[in-house]
């Protein structure tokens, strides 16, 4: 693969931009069902299967029903893609019993999209056309580029007959999908292209974060914290909560570039440490890349102490086994019931003196743990003790100053952590308020904390679709507040 091309895209900020505020919101070109989708409601992308009551379409396609708001909508299925895939006799081998069959039709769904764009809006096509495909590289990746050819451009030209469009177009407008494309809805896998949001360029620490509309996928992108004039408005197209290996891995698969940033260049990352592990000879150093630009660098240990008792004999790995090592972990923790507790904290335990306790495996469970603490049943927040509210607020610190370092200022993952904290201190507070164990002082300075996460929280999810789980996090973090700040009246000014 030639690894000498990256982004030029590139959007700086041209004044000053405090965080929260709005940077685009922008209505996309093109929606459609993302690759390895299942079969799906045209109109409204809802999941269809043998056992869902459904309906066909005038084109044959199956839809939830002849009333789906997405019939007819820009963004859903429009009438001119109804005509050509009728008279395209795209359903005719269409078995109603068995849906697995019909899956990989809605691989050409996107891109034929944008292909009827040149006749119908031949601006918005030449805009799609104007993207970066990354044909040269993709073209020399058999998997990507035969699964292109056979799902989506055979599947246009051959079997749905529509020769207008060159096999080269096609490709091309898959590689811009791949490239430039947002994965939008919620609970459903929608990707859309949009005008200018494809100029940001990625960062595994970016500096915006981004919501979309349930109705019309209307993007809004928001500075998370100050950018200043120039600087460039970054996202990232790589889950920030995985290991450098891991980011850079997907964004050379999927995005066809390697990263560079500032935290890749990083062995500790940032001072975070997410990829790190507890030397196993010293229990002292850790164990880091020696070049997390290079993967198939080696790993070793970086206590560097000379005093005797805390020297480091030397400790030194392959990429090779450290991958394997990560990935091993790594399925054992996808063995794990999602709702699991118990087996989560021991899975914390078992790696105890192996990975460092933010490293990505270790993260990824507390993640999960901080919001199963006080939500599923046996763990509701007012069921729980004491100890294990402190466990909750104890693992929500933890990671969240994670998150200041790689997701910093408004975003998402800090609004919905900073909303899970408030919760088991306030329960501890005021069950420490009822056996007045606690000072009207230290009573005072509890209730300003929760308020201070309150309001953090209230802001950064009023951000997010009121119907969204965490717009509606955000709508409670705003009640709680006002509770909390009647409640203050009562005691005192606080
Ligand atoms: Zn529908
Ligand atoms: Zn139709
Ligand atoms: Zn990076
Ligand atoms: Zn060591």
């Amino acid at each position: 693969m030639n690894l000498s091309v990256y982004c030029f895209r590139y959007m700086v900020a041209g004044r000053d931009l405090i965080a929260g505020s709005i940077i685009l919101a922008e209505l996309p070109l093109v929606v459609g069902p993302c690759n390895g989708s299942k079969v799906q409601c045209l109109g409204c992308y809802q999941t269809l299967d043998e056992t869902y009551l459904y309906s066909k379409c005038n084109c044959g396609w199956p839809i939830c029903s002849s009333t789906c708001p997405g019939i007819g909508h820009a963004f859903g299925h429009t009438e001119e893609e109804c005509a050509i895939l009728k008279d395209s006799k795209s359903s005719q081998n269409f078995d109603y019993k068995d849906f697995d069959n019909f899956k990989e039709n809605y691989n050409a769904v996107a891109p034929l999209r944008c292909l009827l764009l040149k006749e119908m809006d031949s601006k918005k096509y030449e805009k799609i056309l104007s993207m970066e495909n990354h044909n040269e590289i993709r073209r020399n990746i058999p998997e990507l580029w035969n699964l292109n050819q056979t799902t989506v451009v055979d599947k246009i030209r051959k079997d749905w007959g529509l020769v207008e469009f060159s096999e080269d177009e096609i490709h091309s407008v898959c590689g811009i999908l791949e490239v430039n494309c947002f994965e939008v809805g919620h609970n459903i896998s929608i990707r859309g292209l949009y005008p200018s949001a494809f100029l940001m360029s990625h960062d595994c620490v970016p500096n915006t974060n981004h919501s979309d509309e349930e109705n019309n996928f209307k993007l809004t992108v928001r500075a998370s914290m100050d950018i200043h004039t120039n600087q460039p408005i970054t996202l990232s197209y790589a889950y920030t909560l995985q290991g450098t290996l891991r980011r850079r891995e997907h964004l050379l698969e999927n995005k066809f570039f390697e990263c560079r940033c500032k935290r890749c260049s990083d062995p500790a990352e940032l001072g975070t440490y997410t990829s790190a592990l507890i030397c196993p000879k010293c229990n002292i150093g850790l164990v880091l890349s020696i070049n997390p630009l290079d993967n198939d660098s080696s790993w070793t240990c970086n206590n560097k102490c000379t005093k005797p008792d805390k020297k480091c004999p030397g400790y030194t790995v392959t990429a090779k086994s450290m991958q394997l090592l990560i990935s091993r972990i790594q399925s054992e923790i996808d063995s794990i019931d999602p709702n699991d507790v118990e087996t989560m904290e021991k899975f914390l335990d078992k790696y105890r003196n192996v990975l460092h306790p933010t490293h990505f495996l270790c993260l990824g469970v507390k993640l999960s743990l901080s919001q199963l603490y006080g939500k599923i049943t046996g763990y509701l927040l007012h069921e729980l003790p004491d100890d294990l509210l402190y466990r909750k607020m104890e693992i929500c610190r933890e990671i969240l100053k994670i998150f200041d370092t790689v997701e910093p200022g408004l975003t998402k993952i800090r609004g919905v952590t900073l909303y899970e904290l408030h919760a088991p201190l306030m329960i501890l507070t005021s069950r420490q308020f009822e056996t007045q164990s606690i000072s009207k002082s230290i009573l005072k300075h509890r209730l300003k904390e929760v308020v201070k996460y309150l309001e953090e929280a209230g802001l950064i999810l009023s951000y997010e679709p009121d119907n969204s789980s965490e717009g509606i996090m955000g709508k409670a973090a705003k009640d709680a507040l006002l509770k909390i700040k009647d409640w203050g009246k009562i005691i005192g000014r606080i």
